[in-house]
């Protein structure tokens, strides 16, 4: 079946819901591993990108690799495959979208689901970056502070995105200043967890990120 269109955007990506027992969808909620005592998943949508968003995604690869190919330490990851990470962004859900099935997307500011699907992502102000984690965990706990900042409970959206890292400038100390470079890397770690995996990334260029799927929970 075609995705559907939306008329009150002109979308970015558009989305299918994937419906409950379906095997993809099994997939995706073993990914996000929410646990019962922090939310229930409402529902699971698939992402397809629009072929421009898809031919920009590899594009940004390519330049990461020619990149990489010209700095004089070698970082194999990134001539391969750009180092090509599955990451989370967390956002918020202000409309119905997902309720009885619903697929349409508003237009409201509050809503952060919509506005990525229909524009696209883009680095927020007082950020360095498009910021991803490596678990649902911590993406959810940006989440709650996102709701706790616009003092209202609503729901939440996780994107699931495949994100081309490309060379990481770790660790973060006056990563603002560095932002301001033309440094040879293309994102900046923010955190790392207890057994070192980076859980927070900052990617510098929003094309970066291409989103495969949205699970919408309610906490
Ligand atoms: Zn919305």
């Amino acid at each position: 079946m075609l995705p559907k269109l939306y008329d009150k955007c002109s979308p970015m990506y558009a989305v299918t819901e994937l419906v409950e027992g379906e095997s993809s969808r099994k997939i995706v909620e073993m990914i996000c591993r929410i646990e019962n005592n922090s939310g229930h998943i409402e529902s699971v949508f698939k992402v397809h990108n629009i072929q421009k968003r898809l031919a920009e995604f590899e594009d940004y690869r390519e330049t990461v690799k020619i990149k990489a190919n010209m700095l004089s330490k070698k970082y194999p990851r990134c001539l391969a495959d750009g180092n090509e990470l599955l990451r989370f962004y967390g956002t918020t859900v202000a409309c119905s979208l997902g309720l009885n099935g619903s697929s349409s997307l508003c237009s409201m500011e509050i809503c952060g689901i919509c506005q990525i699907l229909c524009d696209g992502f883009s680095v927020q102000k007082e950020s360095i970056g498009v910021f991803t984690t490596s678990t649902s965990e911590t993406a959810i706990a940006y989440i709650d502070e996102l709701n706790e900042i616009i003092n209202q409970s609503v729901r939440c959206a996780l994107i699931v995105c495949r994100v081309i890292a490309g060379r990481i400038r770790r660790p973060s100390e006056n990563f603002r200043k560095i932002a301001g470079q033309s440094g040879g890397f293309d994102s900046l770690v923010g955190k790392v967890d207890r057994h070192c995996n980076i859980d927070e990334l900052y990617s510098l260029n929003p094309e970066a990120l291409l989103p495969c799927f949205v699970v919408i929970y309610r906490p």
